[in-house]
């Protein structure tokens, strides 16, 4: 089997012809990790001798004729999302050796599919960052240019599924971890509607934006996995009920194309990347037409001020007294300054100062409610769109995956999220599809095209997304 072009769906078909095991079929997934990620660096973790009796479960259940979509499919699960009885880090220093006490809900529907857990995935830490450089335990490398960064949050999960490491994984996607780093390796993500996929579990980065998704090398790939872990859990509070997903396929072929907008800092040949598959679209029976998102021009400055303001509320409970690291003190202020000085990275400790700032008072009205109030313009902009359109293109990501260390400076970081965090602020499902490549240092580097639909639009990605992936191949 080549673990390169593996997909779900094919395996699926030659575990069911008994073709091989489930258990060979991790075998080999295991083989390969060891063989190849001494270089990338996309586990933290390998839970080798469990994910071999998990597989062997999936065998009795394919024998005994009990078999679901993903029975023996072996996965990869980003670093912040709680499987019980393993540790879950965030890819932080305080959490290092925090060991989670209960599934999240997303494991509990993969357990009872039989799937096999390969390991956790690097990220950056507490899901703040577009590079995975923000690991307190090294950066993951971009498998297809090992000096280059593979996106970020979700890096390690990207970086596994395009290294043939994983056939598919699970990342999280806050204002862009699971399509810039699916877009930059090469592979399909999906950030599903805010309250399809359920929370629990899912350790909070900024909650009003937060939705866990799947990651995988095609469209039918990613549907697999997304189709068994979204659905109602009474455990989060913000959960949609499954009603709101009975099956809304667009049928207009209509898809919008923001035009004053996307020229933001495209570099030149990932604009003409884009251009090539719109007009492949177009080509293929769809009608584009161009709209206004007025309220996106903000979006950058609103998701930078409501992302520290709710992450600076998460993490407080940080505080080594109640999990993970604890720094002896002798008073306990001491003790939260200590531990959480020594616990944080950089980036998280940026985003809690600012964050702390925006919502102190004197300052929240100017900052926090301001960009609260534009948030919904943003909505707005979205919903009046989606009465004319069945799904809006966009780039992900303005640039290819750039070089280690090139974007040390916080802001020039953040600017390269224009494309993916209008999504969250306004809650709707969005999915990164390989769309072509370009070419830097004589490397070729994989270029993602963002489908954007309406509020529990995900049916009508799959649909279209197959068709961009037509018009790419
Ligand atoms: N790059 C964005 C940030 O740093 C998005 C991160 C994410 O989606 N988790 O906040």
């Amino acid at each position: 089997m080549d673990l390169s072009t593996l997909t779900i769906a094919e395996a699926r078909r030659a575990l069911d012809a008994k073709e091989y095991s489930a258990l060979d079929l991790t075998n080999a997934y295991l083989e390969a990790i060891a063989k190849k990620d001494g270089e990338i660096h996309a586990y933290l973790e390998v839970w080798a001798d469990s994910a071999r009796e998990e597989a062997k479960a999936a065998d009795a259940m394919i024998a005994a004729g009990k078999l679901q979509p993903l029975t023996g499919i072996p996965i990869a699960v980003k670093d912040n999302i709680l499987i019980e009885g393993r540790i879950a880090s965030s890819a932080s220093k305080i959490l290092e050796k925090y060991v989670a006490s209960y599934d999240a809900t997303v494991i509990s529907k993969l357990k009872g599919q039989g799937v096999v857990f390969l390991g956790r995935t690097n990220m950056d830490e507490f899901a703040l960052g577009s590079s995975t450089e923000n690991s307190a335990y090294g950066a993951t490398k971009n498998p297809h240019d090992t000096s280059r960064i593979p996106g970020g949050t979700s890096g390690g999960s990207a970086a596994a599924v395009a290294a043939g490491m994983a056939l598919a994984a699970l990342g999280s996607d806050t204002g862009g971890s699971i399509r810039q780093p699916s877009a930059l390796c090469g592979v399909v993500g999906i950030k599903p509607t805010y309250g399809a996929v359920s929370r629990l579990g899912l350790m909070a980065a900024a909650s009003s934006l937060d939705q866990i998704g799947a990651i995988g090398k095609t469209v039918t790939d990613a549907e697999a996995l997304l189709h068994i872990i979204r659905g109602h859990d009474a455990g989060d509070s913000t959960s949609l009920p499954d009603s709101f997903f009975e099956k809304k396929v667009a049928s207009r072929k209509i898809l919008g194309v923001p035009r004053t907008f996307l020229q933001k800092g495209m570099e030149p040949d990932m604009l003409a990347a884009f251009e090539n598959t719109l007009k492949a679209l177009s080509d293929s029976g769809y009608k584009l037409i161009d709209i206004e998102l007025p309220a996106l021009e903000y979006a950058l400055a609103v998701y930078y001020i409501i992302n520290p303001a709710e992450v600076s509320t998460n993490l407080a409970k940080y505080d080594g007294v109640r999990y993970g690291l604890s720094v002896p003190a002798p008073t306990v202020g001491e003790t939260y300054e200590k531990t959480r000085a020594a616990g944080f990275g950089a980036e998280t400790r940026r985003r809690i100062l600012t964050g702390t700032f925006v919502l102190s008072s004197g300052y929240a009205d100017a900052y926090y409610r301001k960009a609260k109030a534009v948030r919904e313009l943003i909505r707005a902009d979205f919903a009046k769109a989606f009465e004319s359109v069945d799904a809006i293109a966009l780039p992900v990501s303005p640039i290819p995956a750039w070089k280690f260390g090139e974007k040390a400076d916080p802001v020039a970081m953040y600017a390269a999220d224009i494309f993916t965090v209008p999504v969250n602020l306004a809650g709707v499902p969005a999915m990164s599809i390989p769309s072509g490549f370009v070419e830097r240092d004589g490397k070729k580097l994989p270029v993602g095209f963002q489908l954007i639909a309406a509020h529990g639009g995900e049916e009508t990605l799959f649909k279209i997304g197959a068709d961009v992936e037509k018009a790419s191949a």
